[in-house]
């Protein structure tokens, strides 16, 4: 069985991905007007500066929306559905998407506060996650 696809990583979205494995969630700035983006990208949407840094995110941040999947959409996904993916509105206003851990799937409500964990996919590859807050 193949495993799930993994992201791709680019030079535009490696810092993040290197923040990922050192247990950091990183955000993008642009540095000409500081607007935070997700998902990292070459321009900023609000200025067109390609000038960028990166800044560490709270980990925290709210449920905006979810979506609990139970026909598994890759052959990978076979033992793990129901399987929920959900956005997630961080504290500093960016949205990523991701999946919710440490949750049964009847228990998501949108607005519940969460914070990252990581899960190391591969010595490659770590992965932001969500739990629900206060619950490690
Ligand atoms: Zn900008």
């Amino acid at each position: 069985m193949p495993d799930f696809p993994t992201p791709l990583v680019t030079p535009d979205t490696a810092p993040f991905w290197k923040g990922c494995q050192a247990g950091q969630l990183l955000l993008q700035r642009c540095a000409a007007c500081g607007a935070l983006r997700y998902p990292p990208r070459p321009m900023c949407p609000q200025c067109t500066s390609k000038e960028t840094g990166w800044v560490p995110a709270s980990g925290r941040g709210t449920v905006y929306s979810y979506t609990v999947t139970h026909q598994a959409l890759h052959p990978s996904l076979a033992d793990k559905v129901p399987h929920l993916v959900i956005l997630v509105e961080l504290e500093e206003g960016v949205r990523i998407t991701s999946n919710i851990v440490d949750c049964p799937p009847d228990q998501v409500r949108i607005g519940m506060p969460v914070e990252v964990v990581f899960h190391q996919v591969n010595p490659e590859l770590t992965l932001p996650k969500f739990r629900p807050a206060g619950t490690a």
